[in-house]
């Protein structure tokens, strides 16, 4: 590979309005406008590495501020010196000590260092001309460990452990990596029927559909009402059955203390879901393995992860039985290297990993992370979310057929969007894009709730 260096990177804050029709709509998170907090790294070749990280609306701004910061770190820095030790690297990005104060390793300054850390990796990957996930599947198992800072996790794993983890999960690589070739790694879930902002007859309508193009896991929204979401987990059964093989489950998105999550849900026990995703605060790992002990007896499993701040949190929810499922994102975490750290101890607790993926760009990345987890971790498949909104924002969109993600093969991370949807629907935007319309006004004047 010939030096590229990164010689500067821009920041845009991209948002779209899915508050309009109710998108992603949720008991917690009402109103939602799907946003990235997006980081270019320029370079002085051909290539430059496009990241992103995930909000929804208003706080992008501040990631972006966040992102400048931390860009700022490896401006200068050649490709090569910042992927041969990326542990390394990525301990550098997380180290300026007057930034960490405002962390550490959480909030906005851990979503900016996930789009500037995922940035690296898509032009590490374009210069390979390779996707990402075949990148960390051809690693050995030394090079896999040396992307992850184990500082905080040794008492979970240790590299040393974690090697041999890997090397025995060599048995049958090649043929998951055949797997992965022939879209064959990923299993999808729809989210699609499930928002809360939805009628009952859209619900009913988007069910039916997604159930004919092949998806056996359906996720709906829960939490605002005991009787709503009994009516709408009786649509959803009517539809789906309980004797067919089809999966429901139900998220709350940390509307409930522990007692009332245990107690709202064993009211919906009749309706036999796989599991409760964010019952309560995703800092409470005692109340997750709390409602976990409470719920088992009804055959309902604990999800939870997708605002998991970082590793240290997923060690203790690990660790401790806090959880079934470990719903990791891509973009909440400090880029690939965090998440791989993250894979790593959910083999060593054996909880398979459902990555989280309700939010722009995050199928694009997840379908990443899942072929990973699949070829190189834990060799089993697991599902993932798919949400079928704004693909058509990236310039190589996720894609679904027959219940799958078609595994990407471009070279890159997936989430490079279109130099168009970028100017149309940057925040604040200039004359004639999107939000300096008067379809805008709505919003922008509107109540914020
Ligand atoms: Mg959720």
């Amino acid at each position: 590979m010939s030096e590229i260096t990164i010689t500067g990177w821009d920041t845009k804050d991209v948002r779209f309005p899915t508050s309009l029709d109710k998108t992603g709509s949720d008991a917690m998170n009402t109103a939602g406008d799907y946003s990235a907090a997006y980081c270019i790294l320029n370079t002085d070749s051909k290539y430059s590495g496009h990241g992103m990280t995930f909000t929804i609306g208003r706080g992008n701004d501040i990631v972006c501020r966040a992102i400048d910061h931390l860009a700022d770190r490896i401006k200068g820095r050649t490709l090569s010196s910042l992927v041969s030790n990326w542990g390394q690297t990525w301990r550098h990005l997380v180290s300026d000590s007057q930034l960490r104060w405002i962390g550490p390793e959480k909030g906005v300054i851990h979503l900016a260092l996930g789009a500037v850390v995922n940035a690296i990796w898509d032009l590490w990957a374009k210069s390979l001309h390779k996707p990402v996930w075949r990148i960390v599947a051809e690693m050995t198992p030394e090079e896999f460990v040396r992307c992850i800072d184990f500082r905080y996790i040794t008492d979970a794993v240790t590299p040393e452990e974690a090697v041999e983890m890997l090397k025995k999960a060599e048995e049958g690589k090649a043929q998951r990596i055949k797997d992965a070739e022939e879209s064959k790694a990923v299993p999808a879930y729809t989210t699609s029927a499930g928002w809360l902002g939805y009628g009952e007859d859209k619900m009913r309508a988007l069910l039916e559909e997604t159930l004919s193009k092949g998806y056996r896991h359906f996720k709906l929204k829960v939490g605002t009402s005991l009787e709503a979401d009994r009516r709408r987990l009786a649509i959803a059964r009517d539809v789906i059955g309980y004797d067919k093989g089809n999966i429901l489950m139900v998220d709350a998105n940390q509307v409930w203390s522990v007692p009332e999550a245990i107690e709202y849900m064993q009211s919906l026990k009749d309706f036999k879901p796989w599991f409760i995703e964010e019952p309560t605060s995703p800092d409470d790992i005692l109340g997750h393995k709390a409602i976990r002990e409470a719920l088992r007896p009804h055959g309902i499993g604990v999800a939870t992860g997708e605002m998991c701040q970082n590793r240290v949190i997923f060690k203790q929810l690990l660790a401790s039985g806090a959880i079934d499922v470990c719903q990791i994102d891509a973009c909440r975490m400090g880029g690939v290297n965090e998440a791989l750290a993250v894979l790593l101890m959910a083999k060593k607790f054996n909880v398979p990993i459902v990555p989280h993926s309700g939010g722009v760009g995050l199928p694009e990345y997840t379908q990443h992370l899942s072929t990973i987890d699949y070829v190189c971790v834990s060799g089993k498949k697991s599902v993932l979310e798919y949400v079928d909104h704004l693909h058509e924002h990236f310039e190589y969109p996720a894609v679904i057929k027959e219940g799958y993600y078609q595994t990407p093969m471009e070279p890159g991370y997936s989430v490079e969007m279109k130099p168009e949807s970028m100017v149309k629907f940057g925040f604040p935007g200039t004359e004639g894009s999107w939000w300096q319309s008067e379809e805008a006004k709505s919003i922008l004047e509107g109540i914020k709730i």
